[in-house]
């Protein structure tokens, strides 16, 4: 399928059947922690990038294999800013209907400001917005926005929303040592969450390749610093086992490029995804693609990840045969990167 992905296990949707609306890093930021890579070029022109009814269909035949009860919520998670789809109000509202499912969009938050954008978001049951930083410097060092933002619009935007819209609101803060860790640039954080009123505050960490190289994952005491400060509604997301579902009927080829298209992978979450062929074939066929320049191999954090040919990471490096999977699964044990 080419918009709809999972069930995957998410760390606050339990269950979620993905969609996603948009071409791979059709972004108007390109945050330093983005897990795509970086964005080239930003845009930020909404447009119909696909058809809806193609994307209905295809949620149609996901839930009639799964079946809705085997699915918590559908969520709207794009390869980029969903909200950048511009048919997305109507598409919320079909899914909702023809699933009976809650419906959950994560998005950047870049385009609350509008109101178009908001009225279409209010018909979803749980929008999930970022916010990293408290100072319009901060916003310009993480998530490098287009050039049309600035960080008190992407402020007043989430203020508005909050006061239009009444499912719940969950606003994540993605968490950088050195970055917006440190006391200072998190109280400036709260002081921007306590105008927005969210209904909690979910704090990440980069648990898959980042964008730059420098970007590092902050300790435990940085994440209880920033729960305590962010408050009551505040909870730190631990990090949860990948394994993307794939379709039986599928040639392993597409299947490698479909899961590691949304989902830069470790050797052994892809081969934990693609259970259906043999391991030894499975790391065969990434290597002769890495070779063939169909996907890439980037190292971030001493492991290595599986992502799509079309990312733009800095410091790739060029790709050697893969080692045995014993050996694989004694130098990196655990599947939550
Ligand atoms: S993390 Fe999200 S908002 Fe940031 S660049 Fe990546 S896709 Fe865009």
């Amino acid at each position: 399928m080419k918009h709809v992905f999972g069930p995957v296990p998410s760390r606050r949707l339990g269950r979620s059947l993905g969609i996603d609306p948009v071409p791979l890093k059709t972004c108007n930021y390109s945050c330093i922690y983005c897990q795509l890579g970086r964005t080239k070029p930003l845009t930020n022109k909404r447009k119909a990038f696909f058809s809806v009814s193609a994307m209905l269909a295809e949620a149609a035949t996901a839930l009639d294999r799964h079946g809705s009860d085997f699915i918590d919520w559908i969520t709207f998670v794009g390869s980029g800013e969903t909200t950048l789809f511009s048919r997305l109000g109507s598409l919320i509202r079909f899914v909702k209907t023809m699933s009976g499912l809650p419906v959950a969009v994560i998005t950047n938050g870049s385009l609350l400001h509008l109101p178009e954008v908001r009225t279409e978001l209010s018909a979803a049951d749980a929008v999930l917005p970022s916010l990293d930083a408290g100072t319009d410097t901060m916003y310009a060092k993480i998530n490098r926005p287009h050039a049309d933002f600035s960080f008190e619009q992407n402020v007043d935007g989430l203020v508005e929303f909050r006061k239009e819209y009444t499912g719940k609101l969950w606003v994540e803060v993605m968490l950088l040592s050195g970055v917006n860790d440190t006391p200072d640039a998190l109280w400036d954080i709260a002081a921007v969450l306590d105008r927005v009123e969210p209904d909690e505050i979910h704090i990440s960490t980069p648990t898959r390749p980042p964008a730059e190289e420098w970007v590092e994952v902050p300790s435990r005491e940085s994440l209880e610093r920033a729960s305590s400060i962010f408050g009551g509604v505040a909870r730190v997301l631990e990090p949860v086992e990948v394994a993307v579902e794939t379709e039986v009927e599928e040639e392993l080829v597409d299947a490698i490029l479909t899961v590691v298209s949304r989902h830069p992978l470790q050797e052994i979450e892809v081969i934990r995804s693609l259970a259906h062929w043999v391991p030894g074939r499975v790391l065969e066929t990434l290597t002769t693609l890495a070779e063939s320049s169909k996907i890439r191999v980037i190292e971030r954090y001493g492991k290595r990840f599986w992502c799509s040919a079309d990312t733009q990471f800095p410091g790739q490096k060029p790709i050697g045969r893969p080692k045995p999977l014993f050996f694989a699964r004694h130098k990196n044990t655990s599947l939550s990167a």
